[in-house]
This record gives C-alpha cells, sequence and structure tokens, in this order.
C-alpha cells in the first residue's frame, strides 16, 4: 500500500505498539493486549487501524515462531514469509478468541459489513406436571422456523451474485429530509424499504425459483425435548444454533423454560415434597394409617406408631420419598407430611361417654371455684360467632361512619339535621 522506502527491518515496533519490553513474557503479552484492544475497539469509538495494529502485533508476538523470526530479522521477513502481508487475519477474530463471540460490549456487535450477526434466540415455555419432573418424560413438539433456502443455500439468486441495492446504495438505511419551514430540515434515518436493510438487491430475473429471492424458508421440525428427572421450575433446556437461521448469521438457540404446574396434592420445595394430611381426632389419639398415591403411581402406606398422638399442625417426614435431584436421581429428598386434626362437632358425646373420657385423658386442670366464688360471679352466655363475617361487617359500619363524617364538614348538606332527628 505504501511505497516501500528502503528500510531497515523494524523489529521493536510491535513491543512498542503494545507497550510491553522485548522481555515481556506470553502472560504479560496478552495482558498488554488485552487491555490495549478492549480501549481501541471500534465498537467502543476506538480508531480501527490502532485496533488493527494492535491484533496484528500480538499475533505476532503471541506464537513462539514468529516471535523468533520477528525478533532476528524484523517485520519485513514475516512479511516475505507469510505471502507478502502480515495481515492474514481479522482483527476482530483475534480479539474474539480472547472474549467469545458474543463480544464484550452488551451482545449486539455493530453490523459491520461482513461480521457476523447472532440471530435471536426463540424462547418457548413448556408446562409439565409434577408427575413429569418427578418421573422424567420427552415430549415432542413441532415447531417451524426459516432455514436458509437449500436451493440457492441463502444466496437469494441463481447465479449466486447479489448487486447493491439502488435504494440505499448497500447501506440498508435510507435518510429522508423534511423541510419544517423558516429554512430548518429534519433528517429521518429509516430501513430502506427497497432491500429490506438488507443492502443488495437481486435481479427479478436472477432470483432463485425456490425462495423467490427471500434466501430463506420455511421448514417443520419436531423436536424432542427431554425432561430430565428433578428438574425444576424455570430451568431452561437449550437446542443449540436451531432457532431461526438467516444468511450472514450464527444462528440463535431455541430455549425451552420449564414452568411447573401446581399440583392438587403435593407441593414443592427444592428436593423436598410437601402434603397436607387431615385426621380425625379419633385418628389422632388412637393412631391411623392410609395409602397415598405418589407421583409415581407407587402406593405408600403411611401409619403412625403405636401409642402415638399426633397434634394438630404436627409435621412429619419420610426420607427418599422427596422429588429426584437433578442429574442424581437416585438421591432424593424427603417428604414431609404436615397434620390437621379436625375436632367432632358439638353434640356428639354424650355426658356419660365425656365421663368416660376424662377417665382416659390427662385430668382437667384444677381450678375449683367455692360456693361463696360462684355466688360472687356473674353468669355469661357464649355463643356462637362466624368471626370472619364479624370482622366484615365491623369494617363496613368503619366506613360507613367515615363517609358519614366526611359529609359532616360540608355545612350545606342538610343530612346533618336528618340525622338529628
Ligand atoms: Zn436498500
Ligand atoms: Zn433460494
Amino acid at each position: 500500500m505504501f511505497g516501500r522506502a528502503p528500510k531497515r527491518s523494524n523489529n521493536t515496533k510491535y513491543y512498542e505498539i503494545l507497550g510491553v519490553p522485548r522481555t515481556a513474557s506470553p502472560d504479560e503479552l496478552k495482558k498488554a493486549y488485552k487491555k490495549a484492544a478492549i480501549k481501541n475497539h471500534p465498537d467502543k469509538g476506538g480508531d480501527p487501524e490502532k485496533f488493527k495494529e494492535l491484533s496484528q502485533a500480538y499475533e505476532v508476538l503471541s506464537d513462539p515462531e514468529k516471535r523468533e523470526v520477528y525478533d532476528q530479522y524484523g517485520e519485513d521477513a514475516l512479511k516475505e514469509g507469510m505471502g507478502g502481508g502480515a495481515d492474514v487475519h481479522d482483527p476482530f477474530d483475534i480479539f474474539e478468541s480472547f472474549f467469545g463471540g458474543g463480544g464484550i460490549f452488551g451482545g449486539g456487535r455493530s453490523s459491520r459489513g461482513r461480521r457476523q450477526r447472532r440471530g435471536e434466540d426463540v424462547v418457548h415455555t413448556l408446562k409439565v406436571s409434577l408427575e413429569d419432573l418427578y418421573n422424567g418424560t420427552s415430549k415432542k413438539l413441532s415447531l417451524s422456523r426459516n432455514i436458509l433456502c437449500v436451493k440457492c443455500k441463502g444466496k437469494g439468486s441463481k447465479s449466486g451474485a447479489s448487486g447493491i441495492c439502488y435504494g440505499c446504495q448497500g447501506s440498508g438505511m435510507k435518510t429522508t429530509t423534511r423541510h419544517i419551514g423558516l429554512g430548518m430540515v429534519q433528517q429521518m434515518q429509516h430501513v430502506c424499504p427497497e432491500c429490506r436493510g438488507s443492502g443488495e438487491m437481486i435481479s427479478e430475473r436472477d432470483k432463485c425459483p425456490q425462495c423467490k429471492g427471500n434466501k430463506v424458508m420455511q421448514e417443520k421440525k419436531v423436536l424432542e425435548v427431554h425432561v430430565e428427572k428433578g428438574m425444576q421450575h424455570g430451568q431452561k433446556i437449550e437446542f443449540k444454533g436451531q432457532a431461526d437461521e438467516a444468511p450472514d448469521t450464527i444462528t440463535g438457540d431455541i430455549v425451552f423454560v420449564l414452568q411447573a404446574k401446581e399440583h392438587p396434592k403435593f407441593k414443592r420445595k427444592n428436593d423436598d415434597l410437601y402434603i397436607d394430611h387431615t385426621l380425625s381426632l379419633t385418628e389422632a389419639l388412637c393412631g391411623f394409617q392410609f395409602a397415598l398415591t405418589h407421583l409415581d403411581g407407587r402406593q405408600l402406606l403411611i401409619k403412625s406408631n403405636p401409642g402415638e398422638i399426633v397434634k394438630p399442625g404436627q409435621y412429619k417426614a419420610i426420607n427418599d420419598e422427596g422429588m429426584p435431584q437433578h442429574q442424581r436421581p437416585f438421591i432424593k429428598g424427603r417428604l414431609y407430611i404436615h397434620f390437621d386434626v379436625v375436632f367432632p362437632d358439638s353434640g356428639t358425646v354424650h355426658l356419660d361417654q365425656c365421663r368416660a373420657l376424662e377417665a382416659i385423658l390427662p385430668p382437667k386442670p384444677s381450678i375449683h371455684l367455692s360456693a361463696m366464688e360462684l355466688d360472687e360471679c356473674e353468669e355469661t352466655t357464649m355463643h356462637d360467632v362466624n368471626i370472619e363475617e364479624e370482622m366484615r361487617r365491623k369494617q363496613y359500619q368503619q366506613r360507613q361512619q367515615a363517609a358519614y363524617d366526611e359529609d359532616d364538614e360540608e355545612p350545606s348538606m342538610p343530612r346533618v339535621q336528618c340525622a338529628q332527628q
């Protein structure tokens, strides 16, 4: 490019570019390159030439063989050896080998011509039952997606050629200028309607007959999603590179996000399961047994120990009957049973039965009232209440009162007088 002035082959420039001494270790080189490359990356407004220089320098010095040639004979020797130009690698490729394809500047890479964009991920939710998560399952899902046209391999044309769009001169964007009066103009940028932002145009005659120049076609695809034992609500199952294909684009992923449906009986917390079970008072006092159908259809016999009394609100646990751990399904959590005890309705126990019960149950607390003390007490009567109903009624009354008080502040309202009558 530049006139080949007779110059002595320079063998220090690359070190200067990276700002390291000639004795720098591979690690020091790496660090220096990383720091400078981030600072000078064109996506961050850096100078592309400088960025290229950095990559070139690093490419040579990070390769022991090339470094040796460079140290001994200088830049020109390398250029000869590499077929006339040191610029063989894309500087962005070198950069990305450090930071991964996604870039470090928050994903969306600038659309620099031939640089490949990353296509979007397609995210679906997949509803699964607790049984599915306990036993594992696979679900076949039929999806339609875009793939590169098989006939033209995504070129869109029969010849494989494409011309530059006349509408936008290949930029994909169009600027329109609007006069908004007083000599002022407003400029607006929008996607070129002729090429829909691609910047290219395929002549009518050359269009691929299969995709009509669209480069992509629809494909029906059946995906088999393996829901593994012990997977969690919200867990992702990914199909790498299976999303919509598009020209010059790295295909994104199809992602299924598991959504666990509520189970009528079991609740899950991590690897543990919880159920509620209601006992009658007799069962709570005298023992019980019942069969529980587990998530895999097994019948578990759950029974109390002889002589054991279960209290309302008590929890008991059964080991290894919780959820299987994901990827270690032989290890299972616990099954917790939360007991409720229902008492019999009033009137079911006769007086003589009460005496029999009193004989068995722990004695009543002996607070004995003397005849004199009884004499001094006033008689009361308890009656049943529906406490929720009571609370609602009281709240309603309070609201009424508040509304009434507000009205009261208006002196013109005649209702005040009415209330006093
Ligand atoms: Zn265009
Ligand atoms: Zn085609």
